[in-house]
């Protein structure tokens, strides 16, 4: 569940000396105030989506909304809200955001690496997950490497989809015959995608 929406956080106050009190006539009590509003994803804010604001009388404690205001009151709050700036952390979740696909981008440089240094150098044990025709994949096991070749079993099931695949990667679904192929068909085989994945224990 993702939770989300929007609030509004407080950005400036500030008093205004000229302003007359229209509710109890006091010279230099009100006060404006501007928050910032922001979309937020699991509170933490992503996205500015304006400011919003109004004002109140230190004196009588009257609050004021933007259509409370008389015209003088508007000009000053207008003015106010015009030079206040959105605060850096509204954007937050922007630079998260930033981040865990950097993050996501990195891990996923890192794991084609290590699946090319694997198919270059297979060692026993290692198993590969491999598309067998239409909307079916398999798995094949190495056995044994030599200079220029592997050995492996193939496995007797067949999965529909390349997730889940793991439950068929266990001994008892693997058919005794012993195969064999060279390392440069194995190159080939992942170069052209045949190979999909690769699991070294
Ligand atoms: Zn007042």
């Amino acid at each position: 569940m993702i939770i989300y929406g929007w609030r509004a956080s407080h950005i400036k106050s500030e008093a205004n000396n000229r302003i007359i009190c229209p509710s109890c006539g006091e010279t230099g009590t009100i006060v404006n105030s501007v928050f910032g509003r922001y979309v937020h994803i699991f509170w933490i804010p992503v996205i500015p989506i304006g400011k919003t604001g109004g004002a109140q009388c230190t004196h009588c404690q009257k609050t004021f909304s933007k259509k409370e205001m008389n015209d003088d009151m508007k000009r000053a709050y207008k003015t106010m809200k015009g030079d206040t700036r959105i605060p850096f952390w509204h954007f937050s979740g922007i630079f998260v955001i930033g981040l865990i696909i950097g993050l996501v981008s990195f891990s996923n440089n890192a794991e084609a690496k290590a699946e090319k240094e694997y198919i270059e150098a297979p060692l026993a044990g290692d198993v590969y997950e491999y598309e067998n025709g239409p909307s079916r994949y398999s798995t094949i096991k190495v056995l044994e490497v030599s200079e220029d070749s592997i050995y492996f079993l193939q496995n007797n099931y067949d999965f529909t989809s390349k997730s889940g695949i793991e439950e068929i990667d266990v001994d008892s679904c693997y058919a005794d015959d012993i195969y064999m192929m060279s390392r440069s068909e194995l190159l080939d085989l992942y170069t052209e995608g045949t190979i999909f994945d690769i699991n070294r224990k």
